[in-house]
């Protein structure tokens, strides 16, 4: 009775048009809608969709949902499909799976769609179990079902059950959409799977989804991840346009691959092009001129974060904190945290405690994790390898020991190898050998290659070759190509003048082809990047180099130099030890820094690996004859050489 009043009251309302109300609905004015329409809506059910739809687009329309909800169940619409489809969604979008589960339950009659929907809100509210639950009992399954799940595993980092899910619908002929195709290759670049990305890019070609912006740029992500920098760069070419995204896809990746001058060149088109970087940028970049130690270029980009308002960023704030540090230049680096305005971000105030224990700085770094915790900010695993790395740096041993453990005790994080690896480190240089090697034998992690080599060093400074063979057998199990142990063990066998011990090294170390890893340091002159190899003639000024540096040795010798050959392997001529010594990369590029920059510029060279013990005493004498300020980031720390003395205090 009341139906057929409301439809006589929609047939004499001309005024009132469907379009008018759908359009209402589409432009999410629910109020007005229902308000304006309700005997229509009433009269017609099927108009209950467009409300539905309506009201999904907003939070705030949950109680106009239920309200909704409320009527279809007395005008009796409830037990179409269609509509009660529509009411799932609708629950299932505004975050209330267990509406939609109850809902679910109570219906009659329902198709895949049904499921779908219901699939769709667990996967988003990260409830995987219950999708993995509705979708193994579903009696059939569509394209949209798997695509789903795909997203889902892969969104929530199920890397593995979201590839199986993919191949299982390949296997059924399924083919699926842009969606799980970039889910599923970002998938594979999280488990560095190149061989599985490889066929899901053979399945892209015929399917033209290569030139999709989302797919094309997860592949070249995926490329870039495995190491295949030009498979990635050629994906990106393929893609239509470019944009900041690709841009910034092709420089992130070239940072992973440890192309750091390929990613300021990119950067550069990238200007070039007319494209604003934006943060991401901005971080891959700044900390590619923190690795290449370029401050020159890492001021200018500095300069461009700050006229597009990056810099206000912490991500960008704290990469701008370690690049200073890294470049040498800890004041620029303070300066940086003091201006920023967030004094609550832990990723910030772990890059300047990096930068004060990089620089040797440790009761400084001290004082500021303090400071931190007064502030209220609770420290990460990361703010505690910044700390033991600066006692470690400084010489703290007491203090190291006390941070590991407030570290378990008080804050319940368990040390990774790396924070072992500082403290075995810390013990090491200060001659307490034994506790090094028990710490390490008593860790809850499995020991690597690195922590015995660790070791291994400090054996060395402190003269015990007995451990320092047992902890060689370590370092050479479980990294069987490190030429800088072999020379180790060879040196320390040939001292004891045991002749067939050191030929079984050499012969053991060309039987597994071992070289040494070369020497290679770096200075950055009008912004441009020169490079210096032990022991090669590559600098197109390298006899003025050579001339050069044969003449500083002789001042140095006159002032009392003797070269340290002790770290060269014992077998060749003295004078031929001397003359490759001279050769080191770190020598090389300081001769060309005093040849090329004004006088009394500081000098600031980086090398890939620690200082030499030689190299670090000859620089102390080109500082103190030359009068000149050298900075020199090697692969650990940082070494300020002035008037003959190094700020590590021959520590390192
Ligand atoms: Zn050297
Ligand atoms: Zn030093």
């Amino acid at each position: 009775m009341a139906k057929l009043l409301l439809t006589k009251l929609f047939s004499s309302s001309p005024t009132k048009s469907k379009e008018e109300f759908t359009h209402l609905c589409s432009r999410g004015f629910l109020r007005q809608a229902l308000h304006g329409f309700l005997p229509e809506v009433f009269a017609d059910p099927n108009l209950f969709s467009c409300l539905l739809k309506a009201c999904s687009t907003s939070h705030e329309s949950l109680s106009h949902g239920r309200q909704l909800h409320g009527f279809i169940v007395t005008c009796g619409a409830s037990a179409d499909r269609f509509t009660a489809n529509h009411l799932l969604h609708m629950y299932a979008k505004l975050g209330n799976p267990q509406a939609a589960a109850l809902l679910f339950a109570g219906m009659p009659r329902k198709n895949i769609m049904s499921y779908n929907i219901l699939i769709g809100g667990c996967v988003q509210s990260g409830d995987l179990n219950s999708a993995r639950k509705l979708f193994d009992e579903m009696p059939e399954r569509n394209v949209a079902t798997w695509n789903a799940m795909v997203t889902g595993y892969t969104h929530f980092g199920f890397d593995e059950e979201g590839l199986e899910f993919l191949s299982q619908m390949r296997r059924l002929g399924l083919h699926p959409d842009e969606f799980s195709l970039a889910s599923a290759l970002r998938c594979c670049a999280g488990l560095k799977d190149l061989t599985f990305g490889q066929q899901i890019h053979g399945y892209l070609i015929p399917s033209g989804f290569e030139a999709d912006i989302c797919v094309g740029s997860s592949l070249a992500h995926m490329y870039m991840k495995c190491g295949r920098l030009q498979e990635g760069e050629r994906a990106l070419n393929v893609m239509p346009v470019l944009n900041v995204v690709s841009c910034n896809t092709v420089i992130a990746g070239r940072v992973q691959n440890g192309d750091y001058e390929g990613a300021l060149s990119h950067f550069s088109l990238m200007m070039a092009s007319g494209f604003t970087p934006d943060q991401v940028t901005f971080v891959s970049v700044i900390s590619s001129c923190s690795e290449l130690s370029a401050l020159g270029q890492g001021q200018q980009v500095h300069a461009l974060a700050i006229i597009t308002g990056a810099d206000s960023s912490v991500p960008v704030t704290s990469s701008l904190v370690s690049m200073y540090s890294k470049c040498g230049s800890l004041q620029d680096s303070i300066n940086v945290f003091d201006d920023s305005s967030d004094e609550s971000d832990l990723v910030l105030w772990s890059a300047v405690i990096a930068a004060y224990g990089f620089h040797g700085h440790g009761r400084r770094a001290i004082e500021l994790f303090e400071k931190m915790i007064n502030n209220g900010i609770e420290p990460s695993e990361v703010t505690f390898l910044s700390i033991l790395y600066a006692c470690c740096h400084s010489g703290l041993k007491g203090e190291g020991l006390w941070y590991l453990e407030l570290m378990k005790k008080k804050y319940g994080l368990l040390p990774s190898l790396k924070h072992y690896t500082c403290i075995v480190d810390l013990l090491g240089r200060a001659g307490h050998l034994n506790e090094a090697e028990a710490l390490i034998k008593s860790m809850n992690v499995e020991a690597d290659g690195v922590i015995w080599k660790t070791l291994l060093s400090a054996c060395k400074v402190h003269k015990n070759a007995v451990m320092m063979e047992r902890v060689a057998e370590h370092v050479l199990r479980l990294d069987p190509e490190d030429s800088a142990s072999y020379v180790l063990i060879s040196n320390v066998r040939a001292a004891a003048a045991r002749w067939n011990d050191v030929s079984d090294v050499r012969s053991s170390m060309k039987e597994r082809k071992v070289r040494k890893e070369p020497g290679v340091s770096w200075m950055e002159l009008k912004g441009e990047i020169h490079q210096f190899s032990t022991g090669e003639r590559l600098h197109p000024r390298q006899n003025e180099i050579d001339e050069y540096l044969r003449e500083l040795i002789g001042k140095m010798r006159e002032q009392g130099y003797v070269p340290d050959t002790s770290m060269v392997l014992h077998d060749m001529e003295d004078e031929e030890k001397e003359y490759s010594l001279a050769h080191h990369s770190e020598k090389l590029a300081i001769a060309f820094a005093l040849l090329s920059l004004p006088h009394g510029a500081p000098i600031r060279i980086m090398k890939n690996l620690r200082v030499c013990v030689d190299c670090h005493n000859a620089i102390k004498f080109i500082s103190k004859i030359m009068e000149r300020e050298i900075v020199v980031r090697d692969v650990s720390r940082f070494h300020h050489l002035k008037g003959g003395n190094c700020s590590c205090r021959d520590y390192w």
